[in-house]
């Protein structure tokens, strides 16, 4: 990590470590600061990533209201009048800041993306997280809007661009990740240092993410903060069957799967029999044929599978972090115990190393 890089995490701790008057009367820091939180005022460094179907107002807004950042995922909704209402419900249950993800990727129908960025604008969002593809067509609208855009990239030179091009913040997604770590297959242990030495914007480390452990050493590596997206979909706010909850509950590091390779747009899905079945097709001689493993992946049998609990109706996202979850607890909970753990492993553990 370069000697900036290096200051910059120095002076992320000492405030932390200064904030003795944020302690709370349980003995808790009430916030953790960094240049993320402060540019978007809310207390703790933890956003919650856009995911299909599970981006509700009831996830978004128990993250929010739990000290994080809520992301409402634009795409769950049908159309963008009904990501206005999404928004509104979002609004009735928090009035802390949360966001809308809007992303841009390959799908089986076409999406009328400039109508759904017009009603995030028109509905008031101030932050705006966008991914799969360059968000600058859009730039012009959300900063006309004042809306703080951060952008998901799955390596550095995307990162680099997302800042030319005037995102706020850099959400850097290693190879980890669920749903789609590009091509590169990058891990965090290598984007994140190199996110430190050369972005001058706040990021954010995104894949692999789940504890107090992974929260201090994002920003031991210079990140402002973590998303996480599995890890909340193992809450009891996140809006999907117990059973899906379970099974990543009982899950391993090595229970997923990568699909999609062969058509440049991978994908890393829970392992079950429908990405088994994705895979097989795919290792067939000769190029894949989407149409072959369409009935297979189609988004509408993810929704019913969250829906009815029904494993293997068809697939969905999820990253190797499930090897690291082992429980069902509520935002509340999960936000506050991966900021303690936290906090005690820089003041106790990593303090004690640095002392001379
Ligand atoms: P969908 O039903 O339109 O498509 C199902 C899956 O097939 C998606 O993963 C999509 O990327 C892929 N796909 C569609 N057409 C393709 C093509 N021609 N070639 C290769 N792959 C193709 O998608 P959905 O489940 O309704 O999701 C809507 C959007 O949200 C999609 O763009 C999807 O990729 C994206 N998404 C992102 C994440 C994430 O982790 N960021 C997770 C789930 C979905």
């Amino acid at each position: 990590m370069g000697y900036s890089a290096l200051m910059l995490v120095r002076d992320e701790f000492l405030q932390i470590q200064s904030g003795q008057e944020l302690l709370t009367n349980r003995g808790r820091r009430e916030t953790m600061e960094t240049r993320f939180t402060r540019m978007l005022g809310i207390k703790y460094p933890i956003v919650q990533g856009g995911m299909q179907w599970v981006g509700l107002a009831e996830l978004a807004s128990a993250v929010s209201n739990a000290g994080g950042l809520g992301i409402l995922t634009g795409l769950t909704q049908p159309t963008p009048e009904a990501l206005v209402r999404e928004i509104q419900r979002c609004r009735d249950m928090t009035d802390r800041p949360f966001a809308v993800n809007l992303t841009i990727l390959p799908t089986i129908k076409p999406v009328p993306y400039e109508e759904y960025a017009q009603a995030i604008v028109e509905a008031g969002i101030k932050i705006v997280e966008t991914a799969g593809r360059n968000p600058e067509p859009f730039l012009p609208l959300f900063k006309a809007a004042d809306i703080t855009v951060i952008h998901k990239c799955t390596s550095i030179r995307h990162s680099l661009k997302a800042e030319r091009i005037g995102c706020d913040v850099v959400s850097v997604d290693g190879f980890e990740c669920a749903g789609h770590p590009g091509e590169d297959d990058v891990t965090n242990m290598i984007l994140l240092p190199l996110a430190a030495r050369r972005l001058k914007i706040p990021f954010l480390a995104s894949g692999g993410l789940g504890d107090g452990m992974g929260l201090a050493a994002a920003l031991a590596m210079g990140a402002d903060g973590i998303n996480m997206g599995t890890r909340f979909m193992v809450t009891k706010e996140a809006p999907i069957h117990k059973k899906v909850k379970q099974a990543m509950v009982e899950a391993s590091e090595l229970d997923t799967a990568l699909i999609y390779r062969s058509l440049r747009n991978t994908a890393r899905v829970f392992k079950n029999n429908i990405a088994e079945q994705v895979l097989e097709i795919e290792d067939k001689p000769g190029a894949t044929d989407f149409e072959d493993i369409r009935p297979l992946v189609q988004g509408i049998k993810g929704r019913e599978l969250f829906e009815e609990g029904d494993l293997n109706r068809g697939i969905w996202s999820a990253g190797m972090v499930v090897g690291l979850i082992d429980d069902i607890p509520s935002c509340e909970d999960l936000i506050q115990r991966i900021v303690s753990e936290a906090q005690t492993i820089i003041n106790e553990r990593l303090q004690l190393m640095g002392s001379v």
